[in-house]
């Protein structure tokens, strides 16, 4: 961030001063008190466990020069600042919002069902083969993360790439009243959070409050081959980028597609490129069409959208490839796991795995009464898809070794994955490749770390 003063502050987020302490600037914005860097300002905020106003004297003790608070504290230091403010959340909001408007660059926004990171990743990939360019960090994409993001705006970034996330409606309209983006982005119309959206109709309006910030002459970028966004009209230039016919950014032939990604050739009203994408799955084409699009945009020229493309890395342990001696290959998905992402990444080990095929599969979380049909169903999948071998690790995965076995597959169950470790080392011959994937809670990466080790 760049240096702001208490007077900026106070006009942004229309507080009032409770002591005339502390006259300097503040270096950066921070939420979290055990985060504190001096001279930041702090942003006590009020979660479902604990309220961060009962952090301040603490932040303040550890170098914030001065807080926000929704109400005055018991004691204030007259060596720091206080800014009393209706809501810190909606302050915080109006803070980011106001500072955004200090950076005349272009910025793009990211939303969508599944992709945002993926595609948030190969937009800022891309275009930092000419810019240097902000982008949100790992999956900081909600009503705290997004404006925390655009805080850290600094006068040498040159473009920003912004991921926004929501499951209600209104939350992509208060993400973008900070963002105001220049491109505006949907990655794709998924099920995702339609237990509070009623409907793939309901999930298209609440990612299309997208546009009501985008800036009149601004641009959207659509998945095209999506059912709902490929025939969206919209008042805004609008790019759609996919495979089929109505794409103006046309992925028109795959020429490979292997466990360590794709080469495909992309057609634009402007160009033609042949792009290596480093990441394995055939929905990677449309992160990176629609990344030649936003590069086409921002005036890059074709080698740097070639060359910004393959300098993409797969991030947190996304479809990770992972090479190890022997022609051992792990592919790490340990991310997180719900039964779309496992279909799909049981499909990518099946179609461009080589060798002997291991899938490592375990629990996956917040599936309420699905639980056991879908892991069962997760297991025939493995089988039916032609996986030489399963192993089933943790309680739930107990259906997903029934399911396996149902359908004639080779399983090995495990409760716990200590329990697995020696015969994953032992059945991970040469020339194999071992998807490993599970929920976020079974620390999957643990498997990763120890089978990387050993080969
Ligand atoms: P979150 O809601 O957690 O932020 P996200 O929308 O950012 O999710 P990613 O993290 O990019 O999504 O991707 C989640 C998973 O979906 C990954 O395993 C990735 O490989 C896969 N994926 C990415 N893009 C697509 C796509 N267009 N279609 C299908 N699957 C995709
Ligand atoms: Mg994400």
């Amino acid at each position: 961030m760049e240096e702001i003063s208490i007077q900026q502050i106070l006009e942004a987020v229309k507080g009032k001063r409770l002591n005339q302490a502390g006259d300097g600037t503040v270096l950066s914005v921070c939420t979290d008190s055990r985060k504190i860097t001096p001279g930041c300002l702090f942003v006590p905020l009020k979660g479902e466990r604990f309220d961060g106003h009962d952090y301040i004297e603490r932040a303040l003790e550890r170098g914030a020069s001065g807080t926000l608070c929704a109400q005055p504290p018991r004691e204030i230091r007259e060596d720091r600042f206080y800014i009393q403010v209706e809501d810190t959340r909606l302050a915080l909001k109006d803070l980011a919002s106001w500072y955004r408007g200090q950076f005349d660059i272009p910025v793009v926004q990211v939303t969508g069902s599944v992709g945002k990171t993926t595609t948030k990743e190969m937009v800022a990939a891309t275009l930092s083969a000419r810019y240097k360019v902000l982008k949100t960090p790992e999956n900081f994409n909600n009503d705290i993360g997004t404006p925390l993001t655009l805080l850290s705006l600094e006068r040498s970034h040159q473009a920003a790439v912004i991921e926004t996330g929501m499951n209600h409606f209104g939350e992509i309209r208060y993400l973008g009243e900070m963002v105001r983006p220049d491109i505006a982005v949907i990655s794709n119309i998924g099920d995702a959070h339609i237990e509070f959206l009623g409907s793939r109709q309901g999930i298209l309006q609440a990612k299309c409050e997208i546009f009501d910030n985008l800036k009149q002459d601004g641009t959207a970028v659509l998945d095209g081959d999506d059912a709902l966004l490929g025939t969206l009209e919209l008042p805004f230039e609008t790019l759609r980028c996919g495979k089929s016919e109505r794409c103006n950014v046309r992925v028109s032939e795959i020429l490979d597609n292997g466990v360590n990604g794709l080469i495909c050739r992309v057609e634009t009203g402007r160009d033609a490129y042949v792009l290596e994408i480093p990441a394995p799955g055939e929905h990677m084409v449309y992160s990176a069409s629609m990344a030649v699009a936003i590069g086409e945009k921002l005036g890059l020229n074709r080698e740097e959208i070639i060359r910004g493309v393959a300098s993409y890395e797969p991030t947190g342990s996304r479809m990770r490839p992972v090479h190890l001696s022997g022609e051992r290959t792990i592919l790490d998905d340990c991310y997180n796991a719900n039964p779309q992402s496992v279909a799909a990444a049981l499909e990518i080990l099946a179609k461009t795995g080589s060798g002997r095929k291991i899938a490592v599969l375990g629990d996956m979380g917040e599936l309420g009464d699905l639980t056991d049909q879908a892991h069962y169903n997760m297991g025939a999948l493995a089988a039916m898809l032609g996986i030489d071998q399963v192993f089933a690790i943790g309680q739930k995965a107990q259906k997903i070794a029934d399911g396996v076995a149902s359908s004639g597959g080779e399983v090995l169950y495990f409760p716990v994955k200590e329990a697995a470790l020696p015969e994953l080392e032992r059945q991970f011959t040469e020339e194999s490749t071992m998807l490993v994937k599970a929920s976020h809670a079974m620390h999957f990466g643990d498997i990763v770390k120890q089978l990387a080790n050993a080969f």
